[in-house]
């Protein structure tokens, strides 16, 4: 039998928007629980630079995570990581999440599942394939990488690949240009470390025993296939929203995202939204820190109705 745990307020998810709420929650003096899937921080994990979280001019993005978790932490707000939601019921009066541990209940959900990487679809499986130059990279020094995309994010990581002493980097985009910043398109395709192909996708992979040795790529133009011999892929095809646990329960918009309104709530009593799984049109860690304030404020003014 898994221990049943009862709280005012569920967070699902610990990156910007959910730590925020599990904050203003504590300090609401709500009990409050932070369920996330990973570790806490989110997407700002995987950020080499943060240059516009006010306070800090410039700060490395998991430092900047490291400080929200403390400040959560300094609540006393128990955050449970790596902890994998196996059922999740919205609908009644007590909110119902299961995880592979412990049974949940409170009266309010606040859904702060943010976003996460699109992946590359191939027929061959491979461990080499990644979404985090910081996370990841640097194994790669000396090596050869394939990067897919063609937008900041991809010649962004490049660049930092190539700072962590990765050989030589082959960027790909399917669309007939990059879509990055011009000045960063210089910066890495002058380096002379990198070369870049438009309108050309990855076919395949090709591995030896565990390791990748090349990938097959296909210029979607003409048709043409080669095999560029490869040690590592790093993919930055944008991010699509982490729904898949409510996504047959909330409202959502054609795209996958929470129509919340403007105090954060959706379309069920009880449950709130928050940061980038919300329809809006800036993702940022300030507009996902200013909605986990807002839900988490509305969940107290929710709670304290009834
Ligand atoms: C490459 C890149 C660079 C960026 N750079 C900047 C920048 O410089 N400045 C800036 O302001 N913004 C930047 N952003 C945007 C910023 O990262 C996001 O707006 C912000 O992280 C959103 O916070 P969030 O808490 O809503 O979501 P996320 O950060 O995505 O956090 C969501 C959390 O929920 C967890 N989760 C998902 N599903 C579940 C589940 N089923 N159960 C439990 N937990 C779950 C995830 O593991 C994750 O930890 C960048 C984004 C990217 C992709």
């Amino acid at each position: 039998m898994k221990p049943v745990h009862h709280y005012d307020c569920i967070i699902l998810g610990g990156g910007p928007a959910g730590m925020t709420a599990g904050i203003y929650a504590a300090r609401a003096k709500l009990k409050a629980v932070v369920l996330e899937s990973n570790i806490t921080g989110g997407l700002v994990n995987s950020t080499y630079t943060v240059e516009n979280y006010p306070s800090y001019p410039s700060i490395h993005g998991m430092e900047l995570m490291q400080r929200m978790r403390e400040h959560l932490d300094s609540f006393e707000v128990p955050v449970e990581e790596v902890c994998e939601v196996e059922r999740l019921d919205l609908t009644g009066v007590v909110k119902v999440v299961e995880t592979d541990e412990a049974i949940y209940q409170a009266r309010a959900v606040i859904l702060a599942t943010g976003r996460k990487p699109v992946p590359l679809e191939t027929p061959t499986p491979c461990d080499q394939v990644h979404h985090c130059a910081i996370c990841d990279g640097a194994p790669y020094a000396g090596k050869r990488v394939l990067v897919c995309g063609g937008g900041n994010s991809a010649f962004d990581e490049s660049l930092y690949l190539l700072s962590l002493g990765v050989a030589h980097i082959t960027l790909i985009e399917i669309m007939p240009r990059f879509f990055a910043a011009a000045a960063t398109q210089e910066s890495l395709l002058g380096s002379g470390k990198a070369e870049g192909h438009t309108e050309t996708r990855v076919v395949d992979l090709e591995v030896a025993g565990d390791l990748l040795v090349a990938a097959i790529l296909e210029n979607v133009a003409t048709g043409k296939t080669w095999r560029e011999e490869v040690d590592g892929v790093f993919v930055f095809l944008g991010q699509r929203p982490s729904n898949e646990l409510f996504k047959d329960q909330v409202t959502l918009t054609e795209a996958g995202y929470v129509p919340a309104t403007s105090d954060m709530s959706t379309n069920l009593p009880g449950v709130f939204a928050a940061g980038d799984i919300v329809d809006k049109p800036f993702r940022q860690i300030t507009t996902a820190v200013a909605d986990g304030t807002v839900a988490a404020l509305s969940v107290e003014r929710f709670l304290r109705a009834r």
